[in-house]
């Protein structure tokens, strides 16, 4: 009873001092839209979340949408976005090509624009740009497949098959040149065969990170180039395409006591990739923690709101085809079930009962 009692005179405290301080209310902030693409995804649902909560607490309100993969969607919500007032505008583009007039529009009215995770393209109206190293997801990926082959102690050669995300998503380059960087040498040496010869991401790119896409290019490079002759790794770039593509494989046999799953990478920690990395299927994925994102967005927000520079850390890579959009990069980390718990649930990112 005390207690309620002094909860309530809290809660008229803070009225009272709210009617006093109106500067201090976080309404007072403006309205903030956050565009995301798609929430096939569990990443892109926990990028969303994260946005809303950290922008609430800095005293924002959140305008948050959803365009289901659909450009035409995503372009109808930001315009939407705009129209309504927002101050600023987070967008993770599906097609970082198509937002040109919209962010025009924006910019005419004076709106902030932040590109979030990938990269805006052919647009002057990017004003920062918020992502992880890019380049260096690809490079961890690999890492993780050269690694427990044991191409580093000479061992081989392996067949490996390669597999791209997205040709209208920036990242899908980096993560591919990236992983590359690493692989071309064993290729070139012969110690990493890709028997089916499918490299470059024209050949290789997965069309909107669509898993059942991806499954259905291994059902055919498994038919096509695979017998008696066995895959021993595939290069996957995001988890959902890595189920797709462990589904194919144990379609025809691996995944078993006589025929173990080869070296599968992945990205992103998501829930049912963690599982199945305990199961010994998939090998590896790569965190972002979508968290620090949202932080160092809402820094972003903050900067721009404020009329100041927001803080960056890199200024040279991420060329959108009109400008240089000064970027601030996180470091991705590489995870497989040696270190699941010590970096997923160590940090509170999942508690060990979502993955056991
Ligand atoms: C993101 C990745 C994600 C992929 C598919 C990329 O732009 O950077 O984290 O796996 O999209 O959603």
């Amino acid at each position: 009873m005390k207690r309620k009692l002094f909860l309530a005179a809290l809660a008229i405290g803070a009225t009272a001092a709210s009617t006093f301080a109106p500067m201090a209310q976080a309404q007072d902030k403006g309205l903030i839209g956050i565009s995301m693409p798609t929430k096939s995804s569990a990443r892109w649902i926990a990028d969303g979340d994260n946005m809303v909560k950290v922008l609430k607490e800095r005293g924002y309100k959140t305008d948050l949408q959803y365009a289901d993969d659909d450009i035409p969607n995503q372009l109808a919500q930001i315009e939407n976005m705009v129209t309504k007032g927002v101050k600023v505008l987070v967008i993770a583009s599906i097609d970082g090509t198509t937002l040109s007039k919209v962010l025009q529009s924006a910019a005419d009215k004076g709106i902030k624009v932040i590109a979030y995770d990938r990269l805006i393209k052919g647009s002057k109206n990017v004003d920062y740009y918020a992502t992880f190293d890019n380049f260096q997801v690809g490079v961890l990926q690999a890492s993780t497949i050269v690694d427990k082959l044991g191409l580093k102690e000479g061992k081989g050669p392996f067949n490996i098959e390669l597999f791209g995300g997205s040709p209208d998503d920036n990242n899908a380059f980096f993560f591919y040149d990236g992983a590359m960087s690493v692989l071309k040498p064993y290729i070139d040496s012969g110690k990493l065969v890709v028997r089916s010869k499918q490299m470059g991401m024209d050949k290789v790119g997965t069309l909107r990170w669509d898993g059942a896409v991806a499954q259905a290019r291994m059902d055919n490079l498994l038919s096509a180039f695979y017998g008696k002759d066995k895959v021993n790794a595939v290069l996957s770039p995001y988890d959902g395409l890595s189920i797709g593509i462990l589904s194919s494989l144990k379609g025809v046999g691996y995944c078993t006591a006589q025929q173990p799953c080869p070296i599968v990478s992945g990205q992103d920690a998501e829930v049912p990739s963690v599982k199945s990395i305990l199961r010994n299927e998939q090998y590896s994925t790569i965190f972002k923690d979508t968290r620090e994102l949202a932080k160092v967005t809402a820094n972003m927000v903050d900067g721009v709101m404020a009329g100041k520079t927001p803080e960056v850390n890199d200024t040279k890579t991420y060329n959108n085809g009109v400008k240089v959009v000064p970027s601030y990069l996180l470091k991705p980390v590489a995870v497989d079930k040696s270190n699941w718990e010590k970096i997923l649930v160590g940090s509170g990112y999942y508690k060990a009962t979502q993955i056991k």
